[in-house]
């Protein structure tokens, strides 16, 4: 089975949509492997979007990602990474609002910023962001 990083970003803790997040994970076929719930700094934030170092929306992302605790969590089923990406909908959660109104973020989200999940968007980073994490998780 396949292994993913989920992840329930500041403003989904803070709107308490923990628990309808959690119960979509677990309709939909995922186990939940493992979670924690931590809060990133500047540092550890800006690691975990170093792709987007260079945009301008990164400072903004840092100070959104940072504003609050985040839920962590590895999740397994087959096809996991792909069917999470499809689970949580588009980048910009307004959007998503019209395009894919099951989706997660259609349903906690706000805009292109404040989209309440994360999700790994490939093999490669579900490996990197798994260990990021959670260095005892073995992400084969
Ligand atoms: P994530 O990596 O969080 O699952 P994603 O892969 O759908 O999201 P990315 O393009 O990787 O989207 O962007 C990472 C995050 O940066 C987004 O989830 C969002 O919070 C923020 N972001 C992306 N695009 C914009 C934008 N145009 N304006 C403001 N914030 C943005």
């Amino acid at each position: 089975k396949e292994k993913t990083l989920a992840m329930i970003k500041p403003d989904g803790l803070l709107g308490n949509y923990t628990e309808r997040i959690k119960d979509v994970i677990v309709d939909y076929g995922f186990s939940i492997l493992r979670e924690i719930t931590t809060q990133l700094d500047q540092d550890s934030a800006s690691r975990f979007y170093a792709e987007h170092s260079s945009k301008r929306f990164f400072p903004s992302l840092i100070k959104y990602m940072t504003s609050g605790p985040v839920l962590v969590m590895v999740l397994e089923k087959e096809n996991a990474i792909a069917d999470w990406r499809a689970l949580i909908g588009p980048t910009d959660a307004y959007k998503a609002k019209i395009t894919n109104p099951n989706s997660i973020r259609a349903m906690c989200g706000q805009d292109s910023e404040k989209n309440c999940v994360h999700g790994s968007d490939s093999l490669l980073s579900a490996q990197s962001e798994i260990s990021f994490f959670f260095e005892d998780v073995s992400s084969a």
